[in-house]
């Protein structure tokens, strides 16, 4: 299946400062980088051991003084960032965040048991989304995820996309969360940028082979549906690196590859990453 989302991705955002009087030595709150869409996110620098409040949670700016904060699928409209200092002082800044139309993708001829899984595999699927979510949540002091301009990590067409409302044999599933990238199996999938390996599973149930690369910051990529891994966690990968191969592993209907980004726990896009470096 083929299904290219040609819908433009509106970047135009407004940001309203807050004046502050009487602040002199204020610590101040730059956003550097934003992509203000559901799924987006900010990266923004203030002094290091500043938190940033965002959405009642907290956001530990780091020791070169940077911190990015996610925008969910669901996260849309007026909003405020809040810098608190050290010593507590804070400044709040309001912030405008694109709201987005996400596709319906009907995907049929899954296998069936992919799709309303035997109780038998109960206890395996639990087990797994544990482990998955645990690596997803690297919290590591490596600096690529702000060092390195991101590349894309497969050739070939983009055949799903963030956010999409699935349906596996007319059966609702979770919303789609990667860039879909359509290649062979054997297809060599490289690091968008470096990274530590903190999972490598052979076969997961639903995503079959799959990779998780913390690029420090909070920010992982998880790579799935691979016939092949290249790489064991604990290694420490280059940008461009060939971690693994395409495959169609776990719950798919043909080989590509699902390149997924967290930050902080959170689902955001990919190609906003990508397309922003
Ligand atoms: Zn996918």
């Amino acid at each position: 299946m083929m299904l290219i989302n040609q819908k433009r991705i509106v970047l135009i955002f407004c940001l309203l400062f807050t004046s502050f009087v009487g602040q002199s030595t204020a610590n101040l709150m730059t956003v550097i980088q934003i992509q203000p869409i559901s799924g987006g996110y900010a990266i923004i620098q203030a002094q290091p051991g500043s938190k940033v409040l965002f959405r009642e949670r907290n956001y530990a700016v780091d020791e070169q003084g940077f911190v990015a904060i996610p925008f969910g699928r669901e996260v849309a409209g007026l909003h405020e960032i809040t810098l608190v200092d050290r010593d507590r002082t804070e400044r709040t800044e309001a912030i405008w965040i694109d709201t987005r139309s996400y596709v319906i993708q009907r995907v049929n001829g899954v296998d069936q048991s992919r799709v309303t899984p035997p109780v038998s595999v109960t206890d395996r699927i639990t087990a797994e989304a544990v482990k998955v979510n645990r690596a997803r949540s690297a919290m590591s002091s490596l600096q690529f995820w702000r060092e390195q301009q991101f590349i894309r990590p497969a050739p070939g067409p983009v055949s799903g996309v963030y956010g999409s409302q699935r349906f596996y044999n007319g059966i609702a599933g979770s919303p789609h969360w990667g860039i879909d990238y359509a290649a062979p199996t054997g297809t060599k999938v490289i690091a968008p940028a470096g990274g530590k390996v903190v999972l490598a599973e052979a076969d997961l149930y639903f995503s079959g082979g799959t990779i998780v690369l913390d690029h420090g910051g909070g920010l992982t990529s998880s790579f799935l549906h691979l016939s092949r891994l290249l790489v064991k966690p604990g290694d420490i990968v280059e940008q461009g690196a060939v971690i693994g191969l395409v495959g169609a592993t776990g719950r798919v209907t043909g080989p590509h590859l699902d390149w997924r980004m967290n930050l902080h726990g959170e689902r955001i896009d990919a190609a906003l990453w990508l397309q922003a470096q």
